[in-house]
């Protein structure tokens, strides 16, 4: 068909046909946009998709296009900004926290109550899903379909240009050489078919690259890099506690060396991504014993249930572009979605309809020739090829960070300080990891706010110094770390002040209603029931127990019976001005042990354990302490008291209670 010229531009005449290779996301995204803007223009177009994995009779994407199908925040935006609303049967869960993993502790963070992140399957895998569920890429199919494009189902194998400029778009059922031929002659051709070559092959040998040359003689393709993605049944009872959660860690081991992976759990599936040195060089077969290692390490075993047994249920080896297409664009065709350019690691759904969005864009309202492509779809192409460069230095930076015990700890305690102490918009470090953890920023913005001077100075001061400070306490009290995981204990401020006013009443009880001089708290989940975490809480006290003990502080049953009204527990310390006892004074079966102090400096004060559902099977157990220091009864005492209360270390009991607490959690959870 002739195009339109307009100032030398080349304009799509009504009636022309688009031919869409490829009907993953990209292509779906593509034909969506072109014909919803085409009928807003009042012209018509017609949009053809053409797809290997389509059945030829029902039109149902078979198999997969494999990918951890995490829906960012972004692009959760976009679609609603484009009223498309993600039925409940493609969201398979949608994700309220995202876990980064690191060698020292892993850092939590939780999805903004104004950000929306789901997962989702893409496509028809792994079967046997006990839910009817759709994939992703089903939905926008239909999406496409429903706007008005075509599908056919087939490889395109061979394109040929005719002296008019239009394009002969070979494709065959079912991919077959010898299969019949089908032709569509398209006006203008948008490729669309993800990255699917195999690393390394010279591109002239990969077929599909070699039929894409009388097109577009200046192509080079991405460089691909080999992932590892697994789904991984389990129990939907052991599953559970972890829905709606997402893991991302950056480190594996001396036998398994993975620079990326993520795990997100989808009812009875746990989908597993991983990519680094020993995925790039696996060989054939070798996936399942990778898996099998992976689940192996102990940054993954602080995750998962610990009797935990993995049936692989389905494994691909699926390309990611780790660099950005050249010459995508020519007359009357360009390269769009993963096959130009793809989002560094994270978000290329996104970038999937970014680069869609602006092609479309591009076609509609420039041109089809040449240079029309280049100045209105290249730009956002090239912004993203740009901004990956800084993604580079930020996963590099990301992975040394959490990566060594060391720092990890650093930025851990960095993060639990800012959280500690400033209210959640002022959380600068949290946000920096958000963002790179769910794609909700560009990789150039976040590089830069990495070395804002708050953000270095929160590290240094809420970081390093405190971190410190709390190795030389460790040391003192002759705490080691081994034999059990590190778990986050630390609360937010507003988790803080929820909990205080939760417990309000029995601190009014005990006269502890106003703020206390020295007010402490910790948590930590614990999967297991009341029962079982009560059980070994009542071990405080005996002398064979296998938490809670510090040296230089002896602590004792010396009355009554574990967790029964009336049991006193002895602290003595070296200096005998400072040992005292606690005595439980209440006891809510299943949920609360309050203990009273009853000597000493901190006398009048409280110890409470408390105990809230979060999961099935899952509960929070929470400790919190509350004293007054003694006034004094004349004016030297009073003295005396101010200076101790000045100096008194309470940061001390944070890291006895931090280890103590990581070593219930194991005792309770091995049992
Ligand atoms: C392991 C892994 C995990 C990922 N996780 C995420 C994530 O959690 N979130 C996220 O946003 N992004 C993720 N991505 C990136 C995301 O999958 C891609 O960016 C996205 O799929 C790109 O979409 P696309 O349409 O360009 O390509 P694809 O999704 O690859 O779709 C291409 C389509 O073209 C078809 N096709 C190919 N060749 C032909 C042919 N010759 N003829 C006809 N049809 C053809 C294919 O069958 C396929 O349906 C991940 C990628 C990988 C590799």
């Amino acid at each position: 068909m002739a195009l339109r010229r307009s100032r030398k531009r080349h304009i799509l005449p009504d009636g022309a046909t688009v031919a869409v290779v490829g009907a993953g996301p990209a292509g779906c995204f593509f034909a969506f946009r072109l014909l919803r803007e085409s009928k807003e223009q009042d012209r018509s177009l017609r949009v053809v998709l053409i797809e290997r994995k389509a059945d030829p009779h029902t039109g149902a994407i078979r198999g997969c296009n494999g990918c951890a199908g995490g829906i960012s925040p972004r692009l959760a935006d976009a679609l609603q900004a484009n009223h498309i609303r993600l039925p409940s049967d493609v969201i398979q869960t949608r994700i309220r926290t995202v876990t980064l993993q690191g060698e020292w502790k892993n850092v939590e963070l939780r999805v903004p109550d104004d950000r929306r992140m789901y997962a989702a399957f893409r496509g028809a895998l792994p079967s046997r899903r006990s839910a009817r569920t759709r994939g992703l890429d089903e939905f926008l199919l239909r999406l496409a379909l429903a706007e008005g494009a075509e599908l056919l189902a087939g490889e395109v194998q061979e394109f040929r240009r005719r002296a008019d400029g239009g394009i002969d778009v070979c494709y065959r059922v079912g991919g077959e050489t010898r299969a019949k031929a089908h032709w569509l002659l398209a006006d203008f051709v948008a490729l669309a078919t993800g990255v699917n070559h195999t690393p390394g092959l010279p591109f002239r040998e990969q077929r599909f690259l070699r039929a894409i040359l009388p097109l577009l003689p200046r192509f080079r393709p991405p460089k691909i890099r080999r992932t590892l993605v697994a789904e991984v049944r389990i129990a939907s009872r052991s599953l559970r506690p972890l829905l709606g959660e997402a893991f991302f860690g950056g480190y594996g081991s001396g036998r398994i060396r993975i620079e990326m992976s993520s795990m997100i759990p989808k009812r009875e599936f746990l989908t597993v991504v991983l990519i680094g040195p020993t995925v790039d060089r696996a060989q054939r077969g070798d996936g399942q014993a990778i898996i099998a290692e992976f689940f192996r390490l102990p940054h993954v075993q602080r995750i998962l249930p610990l009797r935990f047994e993995a049936p692989v249920a389905c494994l691909c080896g699926p390309g990611i572009p780790v660099t950005a297409a050249r010459g995508y664009v020519a007359d009357r065709v360009a390269a769009v979605g993963d096959l130009a350019v793809a989002r560094l690691y994270k978000d290329g759904l996104y970038s999937a309809f970014l680069t869609a969005r602006a092609l479309a864009d591009t076609v509609l309202q420039l041109g089809v020739d040449a240079r029309s492509l280049r100045e209105g779809y290249m730009p956002v192409v090239e912004k993203l090829r740009r901004d990956n460069r800084y993604g580079r230095l930020v996963f590099l930076l990301n992975r040394i960070a959490f990566g060594n015990r060391g720092l990890s700890r650093i930025l851990y305690q960095a993060i639990l300080t800012e959280r500690k102490s400033k209210p959640e918009h002022q959380r600068r470090l949290a946000q920096i990891l958000w963002k790179i953890a769910s794609g909700d920023d560009s990789y150039r913005r976040v590089f830069f706010s990495m070395f804002h001077p708050k953000a270095i100075y929160r590290i240094v001061v809420g970081g390093l110094l405190v971190t410190l400070r709390n190795v030389a306490t460790e040391a003192v009290f002759g705490l080691k770390w081994e034999g059990f995981g590190r778990y986050p204990t630390g609360l937010h401020r507003e988790d803080f002040v929820a909990k205080k006013t939760d417990i309000l009443p029995i601190l009014e009880a005990f006269g502890l209603g106003h703020t206390p001089d020295v007010e402490r708290m910790y948590s930590i989940r614990v999967r297991s029931t009341p029962a079982r975490i009560l059980r070994e809480l009542g071990r405080f006290g005996d002398p064979d127990r296998q938490f809670f003990r510090p040296r230089f502080v002896d602590v004792r049953r010396v009355a009554g019976e574990p967790n029964r009204v009336g049991c006193r527990v002895r602290y003595k310390l070296p200096f005998p001005r400072l040992s005292f006892q606690v005595e439980l004074v209440s006891v809510e079966p299943g949920r609360r042990l309050v203990y009273r102090v009853l000597d000493g400096f901190a006398r009048g004060g409280l110890l409470l354990f408390e105990l809230d559902r979060c999961q099935p099977k899952c509960h929070l157990l929470s400790i919190y302490v509350g004293f007054n220091f003694p006034r004094g009864r004349n004016v030297i005492q009073r003295l005396l008291w101010r200076v101790f209360a000045i100096f008194f270390p309470g940061f001390a009991h944070d890291v006895v209670w931090n280890h103590s607490l990581c070593q219930l959690k194991h005792l309770i959870e091995s049992q």
